[in-house]
């Protein structure tokens, strides 16, 4: 009994750990992680961006809409025939390509629009923190995270404990060095203090991050509690770290790391 038991728990986390190909070309993968829940990626696309598909009984949502202008409609199309609608995390170019292949976006207003006004020919809606998409028994909520940009959105899906951080927590790090918005590294803090809050109230076991590679793109809950234990040190003047070494070596921006999170920072925002 034990041993059907255990044989039955290894297969079990076998199949959640592990996503299933649905579709594949010399240029794109599209995975199925698990049900109604699936993961595209373009092989040649110079920043590895990551799009999802969560599909309801009524509706279905994309997230993020990767590098380039690909044909990301008949990828989503391999997933479900279920009305979608496009909702960005945030709106840095490399999320925003194949936008225009999608009649509705959903952004927060905070972010900055300039893209989307210039080139989006669709209807935009704005999206704010704690707004709850209903696809059909089951939705998806918003959660507004500060930091890589003004108005940074990680959507939360309850019901398989998944949630698809864009960049907010970012694939292994976290860059907060851009932006012209007040953004020290204590804002930062609270923000990984309210995803902890988050995951652990509503049981979000999952994070999926806005980008692929050598790095592995699901987290659980150590990789946040990481990256906080990384902020304090950080304010508390606790801690070492290096020029980034994907920053001109002009640019003042550092990196600091601890286990598996890394901050990306201006040292003027150290604070
Ligand atoms: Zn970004």
């Amino acid at each position: 009994m034990k041993r059907i038991m255990l044989l039955s728990l290894i297969a079990l986390a076998g199949f959640s750990l592990s996503a299933q190909n649905i579709y594949h070309d010399e240029q794109v993968t599209v995975d199925k992680i698990e049900k109604g829940t699936y993961k595209i990626n373009y092989r040649d696309a110079p920043n590895m961006s990551s799009m999802y598909v969560v599909v309801g009984k009524k509706k279905a949502v994309v997230i993020d809409a990767g590098d380039k202008d690909y044909d990301l409609m008949s990828l989503v199309r391999k997933c479900t025939d279920k009305p979608v609608v496009l909702l960005f995390t945030h709106t840095h170019g490399d999320h925003l390509g194949a936008m225009n292949q999608f009649e509705e976006l959903y952004v927060n207003e905070k972010e900055n629009l300039s893209q989307i006004q210039r080139n989006f020919k669709g209807k935009v809606h704005y999206v704010k923190d704690g707004d709850v998409f209903k696809l059909g028994g089951k939705s998806i909520q918003a959660l507004e995270i500060v930091g890589h940009t003004a108005g940074g959105m990680i959507y939360c899906d309850y019901d398989t404990g998944n949630c698809y951080s864009g960049d907010c927590f970012g694939t292994g790090q976290v860059w907060l060095q851009f932006g012209s918005f007040d953004n020290p590294i204590s804002v930062y803090l609270s923000q990984v203090e309210k995803m902890i809050g988050y995951m652990s109230t509503r049981h979000i076991t999952h994070i999926y991050t806005g980008h692929f590679g050598q790095e592995e793109c699901m987290y659980g809950i150590n990789y946040i509690q990481d990256m906080g234990e990384l902020a304090r040190k950080m304010l508390s003047g606790d801690f070492e770290s290096e020029h980034h070494n994907r920053s001109a070596e002009s640019s003042p921006v550092r990196m600091t790391t601890l286990r598996r999170a890394t901050i990306v920072y201006h040292p003027d925002r150290v604070r």
